[in-house]
């Protein structure tokens, strides 16, 4: 017998199973559960008809180039659709900063193969998104949470924590950010903040990691839209690495998303990304670019952004009815989530047995968090389930509260009841 152990290395043995995909895995031997766990965007939106029409016309065409490698940066023409819609959201961006990569995901691990040294810390928000977790963790970083207040990452936080590991010998190079709907809080930082952010990571010598997927799925009106402005658009000094996704805003599974940085740092990324992957998927890119070029892309965007403010109307109304005030949440003003603070002494995991056996899922919120916290949190996604499903849903959260109510019963006996 083989010790597959003893053959690892130190990282691998380190490597965490996202709680996400756990909770997926779990919840695929369930039936008929309703997930508010998979923040994946919802498939009554996906274009069939006009996908079916570009990918028929590409592979008429019997262009070799469609199924050849491809160039490691990614597909020229869809470079410059990158740099065109940069540039509609205040960001002049040139082509040699700019790398398509495969998923905003597989960013985030470029970002950390470039910045991190095993055990080297990095900044990260409190909560942030578990996928930039696995991907720093997994490259062996120390993650140093900041905490948020009501307009984003604290800058107070923030500076304390720089400082201290400056002071410590071992300075942090880089901090990550979701301005724009955060996941999983919601949270969209304020034009104050953002400003704040830039001169004090200025002053503290440090890089910005802006991951921005969801700002073009703002709601109500064009008012918050303005607010969703990158940090990138105001990067005087070439501080910010930016992150940008076709994921929820045409579909995921082409798996095209970009990276822009200084030429330098981008070339850098290109060198990690040649041993990676040789070059993104080169038929789905030149999809997404004829997706981009036909306008398909723009015509999509009023109807993603009524579809998901409905669906959040829809998740706040049927738990305001089915929960009578026990959980308490700020509004979210667009992306996919619902981040709610559970009823005083409710645990994220123990809810979350209970919701499971009422056959509905959400991400316990500790999942979000490098300290250990996040226990009195539920990040509960809208995006994918349809309107009837997500009124179920919330009805059997209802059920798994009520049996995880320690008001009433004492904690021991909390956990018998499956509802
Ligand atoms: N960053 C954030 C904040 C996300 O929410 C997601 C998707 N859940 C990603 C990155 C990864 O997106 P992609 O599909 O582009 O890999």
């Amino acid at each position: 017998m083989i010790d597959y152990e003893a053959h690892l290395s130190g990282a691998a043995r380190r490597y965490q199973e996202s709680a996400i995909r756990r909770i997926g895995a779990l919840s695929a031997s369930i039936p008929d559960l309703v997930s508010f766990a998979a923040g994946s965007p919802a498939v009554e939106t996906f274009p069939w008809e006009a996908l079916q029409e570009i990918v028929a016309g590409l592979l008429a065409r019997r262009d070799g180039a469609a199924l050849q490698y491809g160039a490691t940066r990614g597909y020229r023409p869809l470079i410059e659709d990158v740099v065109h819609l940069l540039a509609r959201r205040g960001v002049d961006a040139a082509p040699d900063q700019i790398v398509i990569t495969t998923g905003s995901q597989q960013g985030l691990d470029f970002v950390g193969r470039i910045f991190i040294d095993p055990g080297a810390p990095a900044l990260v928000e409190l909560p942030t998104y578990s996928g930039a977790i696995a991907a720093f963790r997994n490259l062996e970083a120390d993650l140093v949470g900041v905490r948020q207040d009501d307009e984003g990452l604290s800058i107070e936080g923030l500076t304390e924590a720089a400082q201290a590991l400056a002071r410590a010998g071992r300075p942090a190079r880089f901090v990550y950010v979701t301005p724009n709907f955060q996941n999983p809080a919601g949270l969209l930082m304020s034009r104050a903040r953002r400003r704040e952010l830039l001169e004090a990571a200025r002053r503290l010598d440090l890089l910005i990691v802006e991951d921005d997927p969801y700002g073009s799925l703002y709601f109500e009106d064009a008012a918050v839209e303005a607010d969703t402005r990158p940090l990138k658009a105001d990067d005087a000094d070439g501080r910010v690495v930016y992150l940008g996704s076709m994921s929820k805003t045409l579909v995921p599974g082409f798996r095209v998303a970009w990276l822009v940085a200084p030429a330098p740092v981008a070339a850098r990324v290109e060198l990690a990304k040649q041993a990676a992957d040789l070059c993104s998927g080169v038929f789905d890119q030149r999809v997404v670019h004829a997706a981009l070029a036909s306008g398909l892309v723009d015509r999509m965007a009023p109807g993603l952004r009524a579809h998901y403010q409905a669906k959040r109307t829809v998740m706040e109304r049927a738990l305001g009815e089915t929960l009578a005030g026990q959980l308490s949440w700020r509004s979210p003003r667009g992306g996919f989530f619902l981040w709610v603070r559970l009823p005083e002494g409710v645990r994220d995991t123990d809810l979350l047995d209970r919701a499971l056996a009422a056959k509905v899922s959400f991400v316990p919120g500790s999942a979000f968090f490098v300290d250990g916290g996040g226990h009195d949190r539920a990040r509960l996604s809208f995006s994918n389930p349809t309107p009837e499903r997500i009124v179920e849903g919330a009805r059997r959260l209802a059920i798994a509260l009520a049996g995880a109510d320690v008001r009433q019963a004492p904690k021991a006996q909390s956990r018998e009841p499956r509802a």
